[in-house]
């Protein structure tokens, strides 16, 4: 069994209006779902992706308008990377960086070009290339043509320590350690990219139609603990082929020691939950039944959604939404 990479990200923000006017207009992310915290439904739960809401795509969002400001620390996710193709790199230099109130110019990582800025909260993003990502959809917005749109995930880092024991867990879900770069070290989803250090930074492949697999990089350095807060990541998600490989690797983690919660219905995904040994909290959730459940393609993200349980509050449930035009 191996893990076929990330599946969504979900980070804290400040308020949804804020956040839907920096990933959907300044990043050009689609939004393909717009529902509600299950566990708190006055907040919303807004999903961000590519055309259809790929795996690999998915970065979700619980704003809280009053929420005090977290900080990335050890035993968090600390930097989300989007790819794009490599033709592009040079067009988001220029549209980011009199956008964001933090941007360092392009460097280079593992080989590939790559620029570090923050969203409006203060999470730090990252845009890089990787080699085939043009051949996936993304999505095209008013400015921003479908060519050089935001592909998907390229990788997510954890902060941690030493990362030991977290290397040593990646690699019971199947993935491989490829090279270092001064304080990171990179992970490959098994079987998604050439384990070559010359092979362009060891990109993801994506033969036609698949997404290639994110990489998860560790980057270690002794670090204060971090605070959850607004402008932080919640959990990174991986992915599962469906329920009963959901079952067997819950089964596999509790070999491994961990504690991984009974499975949790999110009516978009099955998903399970546990803190890997950084810290991070990491969850596994399935593909299906995926974004398409509830509304089509052409209308993916632009009415409220909820869980059949949740249907009858909608009334009370639009009404305590803070305000959000998307
Ligand atoms: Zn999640």
């Amino acid at each position: 069994m191996h893990i076929s990479g990330i599946h969504h990200i979900t980070a804290i923000s400040g308020g949804p209006q804020i956040n839907y006017d920096f990933y959907a207009k300044i990043l050009g992310l689609r939004l393909v779902k717009k529902t509600v915290n299950f566990d708190d439904p006055q907040t919303w739960h807004l999903y961000y992706g590519d055309e259809t809401g790929s795996p690999g795509t998915l970065l979700t969002f619980f704003p809280f308008e009053n929420a005090s400001p977290g900080k990335a620390g050890t035993g968090m996710a600390s930097r989300i990377g989007f790819a794009v193709p490599g033709d592009s790199f040079q067009w988001w230099v220029d549209r980011i960086s009199g956008k964001v109130s933090r941007f360092d110019p392009p460097s280079e990582r593992f080989g590939n070009p790559v620029i570090t800025f923050q969203d409006p909260d203060g999470l730090l993003l990252e845009i890089t290339t990787l080699p085939m990502v043009e051949k996936l959809p993304g999505w095209a917005t008013g400015d921003i043509p479908k060519e050089h749109s935001i592909r998907c995930f390229a990788n997510a880092t954890l902060l941690l320590d030493d990362g030991v024991e977290t290397a040593r867990l990646l690699q019971i879900m199947g993935y491989e350690p490829l090279q270092k770069d001064g304080v990171f070290q990179r992970f490959a989803a098994y079987g998604s990219s050439a384990s070559s250090v010359s092979d362009a930074g060891g990109g993801g492949q994506a033969s036609s139609g698949i997404v290639p697999a994110p990489f998860i990089d560790l980057h270690i350095q002794k670090t204060t603990v971090g605070r959850m807060g607004t402008g932080t990541v919640h959990h990174v998600a991986f992915r599962a082929e469906n329920e009963e490989q959901q079952l067997q690797w819950r089964d596999a983690l509790m070999k491994a020691g961990l504690r991984p919660t009974p499975v949790v219905d999110r009516q978009y995904f099955r998903s399970i939950y546990f803190h890997e040994p950084g810290g991070v909290l990491f969850e596994l959730a399935t593909d299906p039944p995926g974004m398409l459940i509830d509304e089509g393609m052409d209308t993916l993200g632009t009415a409220l959604k909820l869980p059949p349980g949740l249907e009858q509050n909608r009334h009370w449930i639009e009404e305590h939404l803070p305000e959000l035009t998307t």
